[in-house]
């Protein structure tokens, strides 16, 4: 059974990057101070992709909670790198993170309130992800597009043509709200938002 007001029950937590709580069970990305998701009956953890800024108390609030750890696979063999998980940027070692789930786009994590798809989006990194929840139209984008035309950067060991194809497939989807990794949640307009973002990259290719 739906909410009956068919909005997502969605929580945003906000330390080095955004997090949203769904439903209180489901952690979208952990850049958050732990202390915040404590007395939640927490099952899942999703990480968008394996920047620091997203995953860096994953393993404690898992340890916490008892919730599963889900992540790319493309982004799961990159865990322990200090580059390529952009911790040598915020001057940390690599936080240790062992996924319980590996994705690889098309998987559906569900409950009575929520059907989240998982829909492969490289280009910011190998193996970054978007969910999308199609009953109330949400898009949650990790880093892979911002609000206002924004998008991720490709120089983290992305690859700016893999993301004008995840940004392009964004663009069949008719998203009514954007839950970005960074900046704030947005209704305004979405799909011409994703359209301003992918017109964006296009204009980067040389
Ligand atoms: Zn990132
Ligand atoms: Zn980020």
């Amino acid at each position: 059974m739906k909410p009956d007001n068919n909005k997502l029950n969605v929580q945003k937590f906000s330390l080095y990057a955004n997090a949203y709580l769904i439903d209180g069970t489901v952690l979208i990305d952990t850049g958050i101070d732990p202390r915040e998701i404590a007395g939640y009956d927490l099952e899942l953890i999703i990480l968008t992709h394996c920047h620091f800024d997203h995953t860096c108390a994953t393993s404690e609030i898992a340890e916490m909670t008892g919730a599963k750890i889900a992540i790319h696979e493309e982004d799961a063999r990159l865990l322990g790198d200090d580059c390529a998980t952009a911790s040598a940027l915020f001057g940390k070692r690599a936080p240790e993170i062992n996924p319980d789930i590996l994705l690889y786009g098309g998987e559906i994590f569900e409950s009575d309130n929520f059907v989240l798809e998982v829909i492969h989006t490289p280009g910011h990194t190998p193996g970054g992800i978007c969910l999308y929840e199609s009953e109330t139209r949400s898009l949650f984008s990790g880093d892979t597009i911002f609000p206002g035309g924004g998008i991720g950067r490709c120089d983290l060991g992305g690859d700016l043509s893999d993301l004008i194809h995840s940004i392009e497939l964004l663009t069949t989807l008719d998203p009514e709200v954007l839950y970005p990794g960074h900046l704030g949640v947005t209704d305004a307009g979405v799909p011409s938002q994703i359209g301003s973002s992918l017109a964006h990259a296009r204009e980067l290719v040389a």
